[in-house]
């Protein structure tokens, strides 16, 4: 996947990307459920990319996330109907 290095919100180049972020807070929602390994007690790691001149946030699971994705872990494949 081709990385946009500008933001789709308002258009600056200001952006800025952190890639160890665990999906699964202390008190939150873990934002992606059944795709971390055995012993991550953080969840999946997930990228984030950040707009420095705006605050736009864009979530991305990691490619190790992006594996497991499957009915097998929960996750169903959206069709038109849904
Ligand atoms: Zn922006």
């Amino acid at each position: 996947m081709e990385r946009q290095t500008t933001c789709p919100e308002c258009g600056g180049d200001n952006v800025f990307a952190h890639n160890e972020i665990g999906a699964r807070g202390g008190y939150g929602p873990d934002l992606l459920p059944g795709l971390s390994g055995i012993f991550s007690i953080y969840g999946a790691k997930m990228r984030v990319v950040l707009c420095k001149d705006c605050g736009l946030m864009r979530f991305y699971a990691s490619n190790e996330a992006l594996a497991k994705v499957g009915t097998e872990t929960g996750w169903v494949r959206l069709t038109e109907n849904q």
